[in-house]
């Protein structure tokens, strides 16, 4: 995986009275261990990948324990675990990132809702809002409403989220509902400390067994016609029984504040983010008082009315800070108001934006328009919102003095095997013309930036050939669907394979084979070629594909570019109807770069011989055209002054970064380019043989072209 945390899981031991320190992620996984959780698994996807990366480190501590880990093939199979909380006193918590993991699991969590559950079961999501995030923009939110699961909101601080984890599985028992706890990527990642408790064993788990099953019960079935049971006791008993815990337990703060006629209802993983902007402007101070109230709502489905109507009866204004659309929380404020009948004016979505997050500069803003709408009683609002816009004004008077900045998107690390995939779609797509590319979620998906803007359609993780079946039959060209293996056994498999065959669909799959989830952090996957456990799980794709009956299959190692140009030009071409895979096979680089230099760090202790490939351009034959730069897309393949001084235009260089991959040389060979590259090996720990061979080269390359091997030694 791309982090261990075998080191910082030794904190997971402590006790009653200690104290622990450490990032938010561990923090949850400490408080799961307080909680007396049986079992554990989920689907990793940033922001909470390394939830379970913490929980696959930690695995020994919670055998201990008797907690099963399960890393789930994907967020459907991790959600339909919880049914181990329908009918038994298990406690148990499934990870997986939001909104896209949710969607994955949504039939499993309606099927789980509706009965409800006996032990408690916590979902944790890594809400991917806002500008750093790689999904939809949607709220997790709705699944909450439609569902009837409780949703918390924790304040990004450290006691808040252990609290929310320890009292989700309490409010979960208590109205017998699953709880969603989200956490944004600031609070996974958040470091503080918390006064530690004693883990605990659950009620049953794998050290004390349950004896059988319980008297069979209809009830428990999400199955007519019990769910219409279901679904008044969501309404009737489960609701009222969780506001009464939240209030009782009092789950949701009150920051009081001398400024008593207007409020602020935030959702509380904004917490912080809020009384930075009021500190900002001289209304709070850093150790989180305010001079403003703010209701916390660290529990943001379901609201308490009482909380709401009792927070607002005495103020003029409130403003909402809910981040996201719909405006969920604002609608249901003002409708508690108006059944209260109290007149308190609500604002929200227009002293803030609709959409997008609500960072720094948002907030100030927001809050400006609010103070000066709503006027309070003891402060000029006018002098404050002035030192709130005063703040941000610096930022479009830079901006324009910067001009346009260029775009800087995600790219393939350098070396990836990925890459020289699409620089083979490239050369093919020159000779065949351009055909359909359904893109799907990965690392390959950044094939979708420049210099190979590809792809046509995204709709999800392993969706690329679903989502090009209706393209085919309407297409003169055969469509490409690329698809990553994580994404193949994710869903791929199913959704698109078998779905592709049994309606005899007749397009070209590339399966990106890479060894590991790698966009998620290099997590093994059912291909891997080993596992948490050690031994590879021995499931194999080709194989796979093979017993499902695909009868056209090549699979072609990634950096060979010619071959691979050849083998998409025949599936373009071939007069074989049916599915054609392409399994693109190269080790995720970045994977293979920690491997080895940990391998060659032991081999350089021992005095071994280690070498390692650069590749460079030849400055009298590079032309200058930088095709090879448009084809590889290579970071470390750029640009440098022309050394001729008859020649303006820059050459081609290879940095230092370059890890040898081989791919611009492949590149330069399979489109004619020009012989420019060479390769050069670096030897460390040189034997006799090697320095003999390195004084005869240089005698001869001296020879032929006069070169000073004195000079280069130096
Ligand atoms: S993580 Fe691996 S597969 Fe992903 S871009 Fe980097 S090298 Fe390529
Ligand atoms: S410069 Fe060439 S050999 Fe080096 S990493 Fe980039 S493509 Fe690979």
């Amino acid at each position: 995986m791309e982090r261990s945390f075998k080191k910082e899981v030794e904190a997971l031991r402590l006790g009653d009275g200690e104290t622990f320190r450490g990032e938010g992620i561990l923090a949850v996984t400490k408080a799961l261990l307080q909680s007396g959780v049986s079992y554990v698994g989920g689907y990793q996807g940033a922001p909470v990948s390394h939830l379970l990366d913490v929980l696959v480190d930690a695995e020994d501590m919670m055998s201990e324990l008797g907690v099963h880990l399960e890393t789930c093939s994907n967020e459907a199979s991790a959600a339909a675990m919880l049914g181990a909380s329908i009918n038994y006193p298990l406690r148990g918590a499934v990870t997986w990132k939001s909104i896209v993991g949710t969607n994955v699991a949504a039939d499993a969590l309606s099927y789980l809702s509706s009965p409800g559950v006996t032990g408690g079961a916590l979902i944790i999501i890594g809400e991917d809002y806002g500008e750093g995030a790689s999904v939809a923009q949607e709220r997790s939110y709705a699944y909450a409403l439609k569902s009837s699961m409780w949703l918390l909101d924790p304040r990004p601080d450290l006691p808040s989220i252990v609290r929310s984890v320890e009292k989700g599985f309490e409010l979960s028992e208590a109205s017998h509902a699953p709880v969603m706890l989200e956490l944004r990527i600031r609070a996974c990642h958040a470091t503080g400390e918390f006064a530690a408790k004693d883990n605990r064993k659950g009620e049953k788990s794998g050290l004390d067994k349950l004896a059988g099953p319980p008297r069979f019960e209809y009830g428990r079935l999400a199955h007519p016609p019990a769910t219409f049971n279901q679904e008044r006791l969501k309404i009737e008993e489960r609701l009222p029984a969780a506001r009464a815990f939240i209030r009782e337990e009092k789950l949701n703060e009150t920051i009081e504040g001398d400024l008593a006629d207007i409020g602020i209802v935030v959702m509380g993983g904004l917490t912080n983010s809020v009384l930075r902007a009021l500190e900002r402007v001289g209304l709070a101070d850093v150790f989180g008082s305010s001079r403003v109230p703010i209701l916390v709502l660290n529990v943001v489905y379901p609201l308490v009315p009482e909380e709401i109507t009792a927070f607002c009866a005495t103020k003029r204004a409130v403003l909402i800070v809910e981040e996201g659309f719909p405006d969920f929380i604002e609608q249901a404020v003002n409708v508690e108001l108006r059944r209260a009948d109290i007149q308190t004016r609500v604002y929200g979505k227009g002293p803030l934006p609709k959409a997008g997050e609500y960072a720094s500069d948002v907030l100030l803003d927001g809050l400006a328009a609010f103070l000066q709408a709503a006027r309070p009683a003891g402060l000029d609002a006018d002098t404050v919102a002035e030192k709130a816009r005063g703040l941000i004004a610096h930022k479009p008077k830079a901006a324009a003095a910067l001009g346009p900045l260029p775009p800087r998107p995600p790219a393939f690390c350098t070396g990836c095997p990925e890459r020289p995939v699409f620089s083979a779609l490239k050369l093919m797509q020159r000779e065949l013309g351009p055909t359909h590319i359904s893109a799907d979620i990965g690392c390959h998906s950044f094939a979708t930036f420049a210099p190979f803007s590809m792809g046509n359609s995204i709709l999800g993780y392993g969706m690329s050939l679903a989502s090009a079946a209706a393209v085919g039959p309407n297409m003169q060209k055969r469509p490409i669907a690329v698809m990553g293996d994580g994404g193949f056994w994710h869903n791929g498999l199913i959704t698109g394979v078998a779905s592709n065959l049994f309606n005899k669909g007749d397009g070209v799959l590339i399966v990106m084979q890479n060894g590991y989830t790698s966009a998620t952090g290099q997590q093994y996957m059912p291909s891997s070629k080993a596992s948490r456990m050690g031994a590879a799980p021995g499931m194999d794709i080709e194989q796979t594909l093979r017993a499902m009956g695909v009868k056209w299959m090549r699979t072609v190692r990634t950096y060979s570019v010619s071959k691979m140009v050849a083998t998409l030009k025949e599936a373009m071409k071939t007069a074989e109807r049916g599915l054609k895979v392409i399994i693109a096979d190269g080790e995720c680089m970045l994977a293979r770069q920690r491997r080895i230099r940990a391998e060659d760090a032991e081999k350089l202790k021992r005095g071994e011989r280690v070498t390692r490939a650069r590749y460079g351009v030849d400055d009298e034959i590079c032309t200058g055209d930088h095709s090879c730069i448009r084809l590889s897309g290579c970071p470390s393949l750029t640009l440098k002054p022309s050394p001729d001084p008859l020649r303006t235009d820059p050459v081609a260089t290879v940095v230092e970064s370059c890890v040898g991959c081989g791919l611009c040389g492949e590149v330069a060979h399979a489109a004619v380019l020009c012989p420019s590259f060479y390769r050069a090996e670096i030897v460390r720990n040189a034997t006799w043989r090697d320095r003999v061979l390195f004084r005869l080269r240089q005698r001869v390359i001296g020879w032929l072209g006069g070169y000073n091997g004195a000079k280069a030694a130096a």
